[in-house]
Parts: structure tokens; C-alpha cells; sequence
């Protein structure tokens, strides 16, 4: 197996914006080409037997793989980061370094694959689970209190949640966590390492959907994570060769150049999703909105403390329940009805029938009426006049 990939050092005193352009991605020695070739080749020269340059075959370590890997790494301030295929992929190894008879704790609104996978998959090959309410402060150290169990050894969070952007206090569910000896796991395609930084707040492994975000296009499929433990960097990476699930030199090339613009796009999805929330607040078919950013938030607090900002999602609920909210989400013109989040483009999706449907008949099931809006960068007044014309038709 390959080295651990490592976080770009002398980097790590610079700025977010700065790490994000440069970090793991320096000019090609040979050529001088300000960005990383995509590295096709599945295997690499060995000049002797076992002597090489870092790389032996491409699914154990790819060099534009190594770009990436180093970059979000430094952007997470984690000592390691492995890049997967999908954030599932990602989670899947994460879940792994559980075993028979091991009990993991997930959020009671986790993203539902995130659900299906620990039931559907992780379940069946003898690992248990419970699921409960870790958001608001104070609140989710207790439920995790009341959730605990002799053989839990790992806690999931995530932060802000999917779809009902639920705020989770990551500083005082970490310590909650290791004082009854496991580990907690933060995923943080929500917020990204530009907004928040769990492994600060006392997270042990960061987890991400590369596809979000970071890609932040909606043109390539990707997971990662870090950490900055080096037994369980160890154990991911192992999993991450022996298991197999990575990107593809091309997808790690997508992800990279998504994320040097990461900052600059996370501050205008901030700043849409705050003004489009301000609006449904004020909307007489709207019942309520779910936004970090709003005072009235449960979560406003812990956002306001532990995220730059509180980010480009927000959730609704439509006076008028399901069919107000079928007919909005069929309704509009700019903003796009589509799973997936954290792109350039608007959309709008309905998750008790799409994103959440294979928890409908689960206690983490949604209300019908909520809809969900990943805002996106086109003109804010464009967004919110074109949002208010399909409330218009639903009302
Ligand atoms: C999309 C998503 C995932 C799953 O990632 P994929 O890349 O689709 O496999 C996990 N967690 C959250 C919060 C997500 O939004």
C-alpha cells in the first residue's frame, strides 16, 4: 500500500482562499503547468523491484488523486484525507471500521442514504443502531446520553441537516462522545471546510459529498474523508485500496477546480439563501421556514458560533401541505426540480418524495409539505421573484 497522503505543511498558514488554489497542486516540476495533469496511467515504471516514485498502481494511489486529497485535507486542517467515488463510498469505509455487535448513533433527520446504508447494509452484517435528535444545543448531548449504549462506539452527526437544517453543537457532542469513549464523524457537505471546521471543534473523522459543494457544478460524483488520527487514517486508507471504492483521475481533476472557487461561491450561496429565506418568512402560504440564519432558528445560536455563515440551503413548509408543495415545486421556471445540491444552478426538490423517500416509512420520515431549496448563483431578485410567482400559483 502507498504512503498516507498527507496535508500540504507550509501551507497551512495561509488564508482559506489561498490553501484552496494551492494547496496539494504545485506547478508540474517538468512543465510548469499551473494545474494538475489528470493522470491516466493505471500503473507506474518501478526502477527496481518495490523501488518507485510514490505510485504503483492507480486504484492504491493516483497522483491527481493525491491533488485532491491533499487539498481538502488542508482545507479541513486533517493530517489525512482519502477521496472515494461517492460520499457514500466515503461513509460505506467510515461505517466499516465498525464491527459485529459495534453500535453507531445517527441523527434522526440523517441524509437518507446515509439511513439506508446503515440499515440496509450495515445492519445486516451485525452492526446495530439508534436514532436520535442531536441538533439544538444542549438537547442533542442529552438525547446522545439517552441514546447510549455499552457497545456505541461511534456517534454520526450531520451539521447543518438534510432537509430540515437541524444545527448540531459539533464542540459539545465531541465531548460528550470521548467521554464515554468513542468517536464522533461530522459530514460536512452542508457547510463545507469554508464554514465550518469540524476536526477544530473536536470532531475525529470529517466526511463529505464531493458532488455538492466542493464539486459545486453538478458534473461529477465524488465523496472524501478525513482525519487527523493516524490509527484510523491507517484503517480508512486500507479500506479505501482493499475495497476499491475511488474517483477517477478526472473526477478528483473536477473536484479540484471546483473547489478554488469554493469560497468565493459559498459567500453568494450564503448571501441568496439568506434573502430568499427573508422572503418566505414574510409569505402567507409559507407556515415555516427552516434557515440557521433566522433569529428564530433553535439552531441560530450554535450557527452563529461555530459557522462563518449559516449557508445555501433552506427548507419550507407550505400552509397548503403536499399538494401546495407538489405545486410549487412543479411550478417554477429558474429554479430546477432535482435531487443534489450545492451547484451553481437553483433547485428545488420535494424530500418526502425524492431525497427522503426511502425513509418515508421510517420514524426519520418528512413532513409532505416541506420543500427543499439549494440556492443557487443566478441574480438574487431573478430567484426570489420567479420562487414568488409559483407561490402565487399554489396559493
Ligand atoms: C449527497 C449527500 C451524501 C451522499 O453523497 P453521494 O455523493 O451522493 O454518494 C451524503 N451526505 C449528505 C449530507 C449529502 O447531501
Amino acid at each position: 500500500m502507498s504512503e498516507l497522503p498527507q496535508a500540504g505543511g507550509e501551507s497551512g498558514r495561509d488564508g482559506f482562499e489561498t490553501r484552496a488554489i494551492h494547496a496539494g497542486a504545485p506547478h508540474d516540476p517538468v512543465t510548469g503547468a499551473v494545474v494538475p495533469a489528470i493522470s491516466l496511467a493505471t500503473t507506474f515504471a518501478q526502477s527496481a523491484v518495490g523501488e518507485h516514485r510514490g505510485y504503483e498502481y492507480s486504484r492504491s494511489g493516483n497522483p491527481t488523486r493525491a491533488a485532491l486529497e491533499a487539498c481538502l485535507a488542508d482545507l479541513e486542517g486533517a493530517g489525512h484525507g482519502m477521496a472515494f467515488s461517492s460520499g457514500l463510498a466515503a461513509e460505506h469505509a467510515i461505517l466499516s471500521l465498525l464491527g459485529p455487535g459495534d453500535h453507531v448513533i445517527i441523527p434522526g433527520d440523517a441524509y437518507g442514504g446515509t439511513f439506508r446504508l446503515v440499515d440496509r447494509v450495515h445492519q445486516p452484517m451485525g452492526v446495530t443502531y439508534t436514532s436520535a435528535r442531536l441538533d439544538s444545543s444542549g438537547v442533542g448531548s442529552d438525547n446522545l446520553a439517552g441514546a447510549w449504549q455499552p457497545t456505541t462506539r461511534m456517534v454520526w452527526v450531520e451539521t447543518p441537516s438534510n432537509p430540515l437544517l437541524g444545527v448540531a453543537d459539533i464542540a459539545a457532542l465531541a465531548e460528550a462522545t470521548h467521554a464515554r469513549g468513542g468517536i464522533l464523524v461530522v459530514d460536512n457537505t452542508f457547510a463545507t471546510p469554508y464554514l465550518q471546521q469540524p476536526l477544530a471543534l473536536g470532531a475525529d473523522i470529517v466526511v463529505h459529498s464531493t458532488t455538492k459543494y466542493l464539486g459545486g457544478h453538478s458534473d461529477v460524483v465524488g465523496g472524501f474523508a478525513a482525519t487527523n488520527d493516524h490509527e484510523l487514517a491507517e484503517r480508512l486508507a486500507f479500506f479505501q485500496n482493499a475495497a476499491g471504492g475511488v474517483p477517477s483521475p478526472f473526477d478528483c481533476f473536477l473536484v479540484l477546480r471546483g473547489v478554488k472557487t469554493l469560497a468565493v461561491r459559498m459567500d453568494r450561496h450564503c448571501a441568496s439563501a439568506a434573502a430568499v429565506a427573508g422572503m418566505l418568512e414574510e409569505h402567507p402560504a409559507v407556515s415555516q421556514v427552516l434557515y440557521p440564519g433566522l433569529p428564530g432558528h433553535p439552531g441560530s445560536r450554535v450557527a452563529a458560533h461555530q459557522m462563518r455563515k449559516p449557508g445555501g440551503m433552506v427548507s419550507f413548509v407550505l400552509a397548503g401541505g403536499e399538494p401546495a408543495a407538489l405545486e410549487v415545486a412543479r411550478s417554477t421556471r429558474l429554479w430546477t426540480l432535482a435531487e443534489s445540491l450545492g451547484a451553481v444552478e437553483s433547485l428545488i426538490e420535494h424530500p418526502h418524495r425524492m431525497t427522503h423517500a426511502s425513509v418515508a416509512a421510517s420514524p426519520l420520515a418528512v413532513d409532505p409539505g416541506l420543500l427543499r431549496l439549494s440556492v443557487g448563483l443566478e441574480t438574487v431578485s431573478d430567484l426570489i421573484e420567479d420562487l414568488t410567482d409559483a407561490l402565487r400559483r399554489a396559493g
